[in-house]
């Protein structure tokens, strides 16, 4: 299942000051678009804007044709996968997969079926007894995904979710999202400040820099063609 998402002149301002300027962006259903920019530069909260955890001052957002940026974020149809991964130390992991569709009060013989089945695509079904405490941080990310796919969302939301594992876990972590993207076909968008990340996983990438986007294109296209000296200089090409 997968969506277009539509954001049109969004603004946001925290006090008097504005992270975020009349942004435009068109994301076509299944499209894997990476969202690349320096560290301050507004990526999270664009992205937390299309999640519902942020309000907008301004612009829409679409998702399938349908307004969703006056919604709570449960009735979206989107679900974030986060850096810190934000388990229940409590739960087990079948438990934190679970814990979503618990709260909107699906059956719980469905909701095991939804586990097992993003478990068996994640490969950690032997893992669904253990604590988080008792997973290794590649695990758990793991899980932090698997608790977005049973919500069968019509867009996911990863919000640097690389950026806790070791070196050579994240190139591996890496290539098992294309393949998931691969494999679900959902709209994904991707926060990261790592070009290579970037390079790698984008159907397209939007640079953005000083509150607004700066370049939108192919990873070839931002690689070869970048469009202003900012965007040549951050992705490390000669101008
Ligand atoms: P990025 O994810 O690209 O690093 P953020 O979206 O987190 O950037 O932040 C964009 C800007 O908004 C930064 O200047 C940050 O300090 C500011 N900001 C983010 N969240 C808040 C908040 N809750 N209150 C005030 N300022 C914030
Ligand atoms: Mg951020």
């Amino acid at each position: 299942m997968s969506a277009s998402i539509e954001i049109r002149n969004v603004t946001k301002r925290y006090g008097g000051l504005t992270v975020l300027e009349d942004i435009s962006l068109s994301i076509a259903a299944g499209e894997f678009v990476v969202f690349l920019g320096p560290s301050g530069c507004g990526k999270s909260t664009l992205l937390r804007m299309v999640a519902g955890l942020e309000a907008l001052d301004g612009g829409t957002i679409d998702l399938g044709g349908t307004r969703i940026d006056t919604l709570p974020p449960g009735k979206r149809g989107v679900a974030m996968v986060f850096q810190s991964y934000a388990l229940y130390p409590h739960m087990t992991v079948a438990q934190n997969m679970g814990f979503g569709l618990e709260n909107i009060g699906m059956a719980r013989e469905d909701i095991a079926r939804r586990v097992t089945a993003a478990a068996d695509v994640l490969e950690i079904a032997h893992l669904l007894d253990r604590k988080p405490a008792k997973l290794s941080g590649g695990q758990r990310q793991r899980v932090a995904i698997g608790r977005a796919i049973v919500k069968e969302p019509k867009a996911f939301l990863f919000d640097e979710p690389l950026s806790n594992l070791d070196a050579a876990l994240r190139g591996r972590t890496r290539l098992e999202l294309a393949q998931l993207h691969a494999r679900l076909g959902s709209t994904m968008i991707f926060v990261t400040h790592d070009q290579v990340e970037a390079m790698t996983l984008a159907d397209r990438i939007v640079v953005m820099h000083n509150r607004r986007i700066e370049q939108i294109g192919t990873p070839m296209e931002i690689y070869r063609r970048p469009a202003t000296r900012f965007v040549a200089g951050f992705v490390g090409t000669p101008a």
